[in-house]
């Protein structure tokens, strides 16, 4: 996946100087970590992943393209399920791994900065439980199936048929990415 980095995107500026107001120093971007982690704090074993709604299946964003429905469907699986390894991976080495959706950046600023901020000052963290959508599939009547699974032991799986979204895919800049 060729991603474009966008760290001068303003959402994540905004959440970068958040934290350094509150003190916390950070690496960005750091290429020897499994999935490379947006920010880096390297003394806490601290790592954020700020995802894009539509390449990683935001439960709230996620939108399906209408055309290439196969390949799309592809895509999401393999980014979801890399996501799910890596984070893994992460914490087996000692890593706290905060994944925080780009829509949290954008809306919910605040709260997206305590999220990390409790990662890095708690002694007792525990990652949030996390839902993603990992497939959708189109039914008939301008319905769909989705299937939503969460990103970390012990995992956990729900369908749901609902309307099709008409949304727009989501607030993210990312989005044209990778
Ligand atoms: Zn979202």
């Amino acid at each position: 996946m060729a991603r474009i980095r966008s760290s001068e995107t303003s959402p994540e500026r905004a959440l970068r100087s958040a934290l350094w107001r509150l003190g916390h120093r950070y690496r960005l971007y750091s290429k020897r970590l499994a999935g490379k982690p947006d920010i880096v704090f390297g003394r806490r074993r601290v790592v954020v992943f700020i995802d894009g709604c539509f390449w990683h299946g935001c439960p709230d964003h996620y939108v399906p393209p209408r055309s290439r429905s196969d390949y799309w469907s592809a895509k999401l699986k393999i980014n979801t399920e890399r996501d799910a390894r890596r984070t893994v991976e992460l914490e087996q080495l000692g890593w706290r791994v905060v994944r925080i959706w780009e829509c949290e950046v954008e809306l919910e600023l605040d709260r997206a900065v305590a999220r990390i901020v409790a990662a890095i000052e708690n002694d007792g963290w525990k990652p949030e439980p996390r839902w993603v959508v990992v497939s959708v599939t189109p039914l008939r009547g301008e319905r769909e199936r989705r299937t939503l699974r969460t990103s970390r032991a012990p995992y956990a799986e729900k369908v749901e048929t609902r309307f099709r979204s008409f949304r727009r895919q989501g607030v993210s800049s990312r989005q044209r990415a990778c």
